[in-house]
């Protein structure tokens, strides 16, 4: 630090005026203040106001001398360490003696050497200089720390407030990214992570310690329709505020999509009490909602699955809680059911079957069946429906019931369809005959575009008239169908391609479709016919869709015919066609050939 040194104070205390002026001229070089004190008094009342580098004082002086002013100076604690030089004109030892023992640094006699007084003065004045920029160098510090503190302080206190702000952001994204926005419930993230949790926990122990629980609300839909969204929201709202009043802190709500909800019930060893507790919802959700002034009523299927040692990841207890809760959907809703070994075997069975399923086309297991369809007023063979089998390397013959929904579910029934359509076409060009052939085609195919080009392309290969194929879809599929599949089937009838609504009657279905779509064929469900002559039951069903169809220009062929009776009372309703047992089972290829040799 280069500062330019202080200005310190000299005292100069001596009774006539001119020593005072003889200590001033030769001090003034010194470039210091100088004050002047004539008295002992003078210099103590000096002393108070200014802090001395140094005092020069004259020892004989009238009142106080010399050495009683620098006694009394040595007991003041602002002069005490101030040093004194006295000057005085005795030379006697003990003057000397006592000056040192009142606290003097040094004693000159006069007349003094101005330049030797001045050379001991300044070192005083040097002294007292650096004291001086000592104090200040360390004020300087001090105020510099203390200021650097203040700012390290206000610095720390900005960038608590920014990690608070920040720590409360970021529980706010995890909250968001863990939750469902309507109801507030855990989202499925959530859920698993807990489940998770519970899964580790379990495993550790000897007893399974937790359940899964799956909830649909039955209804939801209608209520979405009729009522709209908002009241649709409004009701998972309030379903969710009850389902979490019934639940304890331990336990996990969840709302998984739309109107599906699960409950990860912690700490639970007993059925029992997961059922009771299953029971409590329902009961909870039974109860009438208020929906913006209207009384809405909905209920629950439940599905329940107890955590078991077999399970080796979280996600299955979850897959068995939907299936149980399909099942509680299928027993008529309103219930709860709980996944058991039964269903496990089930479920089993068809993560078997989607595996095997899907190599089922390149090994070749898939054939196709042939049962004849006849007209009722000559019993000759008019056609073939197709019938998918698949002989399973270890299961023998699988029917279409046991593998056609898993087809549908897990997409491969496109390219199997596909496959079923070459194949009956294919059949239907060796046969070389003018007989026509039902195929059947699932929903799915009708939801793509492609099902138009595949069928034109085996028209065109196999060269067959296409007034000779005739698709056959059932009446849920037409009810369920998309906007494209309308596209696809009156693309089909300009090609001259018969339709057939299968399983006809089973629907509960509005009828508006018959008019709207180029329909053939009604197909009575087989369930009608078999109902015939049944507790001498009238056959007033089929009865009136024989008329509904041929009011509409359509012919009817009538499936499951089983007894000479049935077909006598098809005969008097004026049904065209009919296919069942009563003539003949499914074919094989070459059986099927056989008979329209013989026919
Ligand atoms: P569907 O199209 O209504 O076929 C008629 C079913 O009734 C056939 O069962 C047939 O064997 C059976 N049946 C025929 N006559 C009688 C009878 O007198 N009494 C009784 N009890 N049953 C009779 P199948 O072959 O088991 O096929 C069941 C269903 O699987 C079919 O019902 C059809 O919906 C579906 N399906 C069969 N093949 C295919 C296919 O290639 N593609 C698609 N998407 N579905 C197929
Ligand atoms: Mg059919
Ligand atoms: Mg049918």
């Amino acid at each position: 630090m280069h500062q330019p040194l202080p200005r310190v104070s000299i005292l100069v205390v001596d009774d006539r005026p001119e020593n005072l002026l003889a200590l001033e001229a030769s001090l003034e070089p010194l470039g210091q203040d100088i004050v002047r004190a004539d008295s002992g008094e003078a210099a103590l009342r000096a002393v108070l106001q200014t802090q001395f580098a140094v005092i020069l004082m004259d020892v004989r002086m009238p009142g106080m001398d010399g050495f009683e002013t620098s006694a009394l100076l040595k007991q003041i604690e602002r002069s005490r360490h101030i040093p004194i030089i006295f000057l005085s004109a005795y030379t006697e030892d003990a003057n000397r003696l006592q000056s040192y023992e009142s606290g003097a640094v040094d004693y000159i006699l006069k007349p003094f050497d101005p330049a030797a007084l001045r050379s001991k003065v300044s070192v005083f004045v040097a002294l007292r200089q650096n004291e001086l920029a000592l104090v200040a160098a360390h004020a300087d510090l001090e105020r510099r720390v203390a200021e650097r503190t203040a700012e390290l302080a206000a610095a720390n206190l900005a960038l608590e407030h920014e990690i608070r702000e920040r720590k409360g952001m970021e529980q706010q994204l995890i909250d968001q990214a863990h939750h469902d926005n309507l109801t507030g419930l855990a989202n499925r993230a959530l859920l698993l992570e807990h489940l998770s949790r519970a899964f580790a926990r379990s495993r550790r122990r000897a007893r399974p310690s937790f359940a899964v629980m799956l909830l649909d609300l039955d209804r939801f839909k209608v209520v979405n329709d009729s009522l709209g969204h908002l009241a649709g929201d409004r009701l998972l709202t309030d379903a969710a505020h009850r389902l979490q009043s019934c639940l304890r802190e331990v336990d996990t709500a969840a709302r998984l999509g739309g109107d599906e909800f699960a409950v990860l019930v912690d700490g639970i060893d007993d059925l029992k009490d997961v059922t009771r507790l299953a029971d409590r919802i329902q009961k909870r959700l039974t109860a009438a909602f208020d929906v913006d002034g209207k009384e809405v009523f909905t209920s629950a299927s439940i599905g329940i699955a107890m955590m078991d040692p077999r399970y080796e990841r979280p996600e299955e207890l979850l897959r068995d809680a939907d299936a149980a809760m399909y099942r509680a959907k299928d027993a008529g809703r309103a219930r709860s059911q709980v996944f058991d070994q039964e269903m496990h075997t089930s479920v089993m069975e068809q993560l078997h079957v989607e595996a095997d399923l899907s190599r089922a086309l390149d090994r070749e297991e898939l054939y196709l069946v042939y049962q004849p369809i006849f007209a009722l007023h000559d019993r000759q063979i008019v056609g073939f429906e197709a019938l998918l089998r698949w002989r399973h390397p270890e299961r023998g013959v699988v029917m279409p019931a046991d593998f056609i929904p898993t087809a549908e579910e897990t997409g491969l029934i496109r390219p199997i369809g596909r496959w079923v359509l070459g194949e009956a076409c294919r059949q239907l060009a060796a046969w070389n005959c003018r007989l026509t052939m039902n195929v059947n085609v699932s929903a799915q195919q009708l939801a793509h575009s492609e099902l138009a080009t595949d069928i034109a392309n085996i028209l065109g290969t196999t060269r067959i008239d296409p007034a000779r194929l005739k698709l056959e879809i059932t009446e849920g599929t037409m009810m369920a169908r998309v906007e494209t599949a309308d596209q696809i089937l009156s693309k089909l009838h300009a090609q001259g391609i018969g339709l057939c609504i299968d399983d006809f009657g089973t629907g509960y279905s509005c009828l508006s479709y018959l008019h709207e779509l180029p329909v053939t064929t009604l197909k009575v469900d087989r369930s009608f016919v078999q109902r015939i002559g049944v507790s001498n039951e009238r056959p007033e069903i089929v009865r009136s869709i024989v008329s509904l169809a041929h009011n509409l220009g359509m012919d009817v062929t009538a499936e499951g015919v089983e007894t000479a009776e049935q077909l006598e009372r098809l005969r008097q309703l004026e049904c065209e066609h009919v296919q069942g047992f009563y003539f003949a089972h499914p074919l094989s290829a070459q059986d099927a050939g056989a008979a329209i040799a013989r026919a």
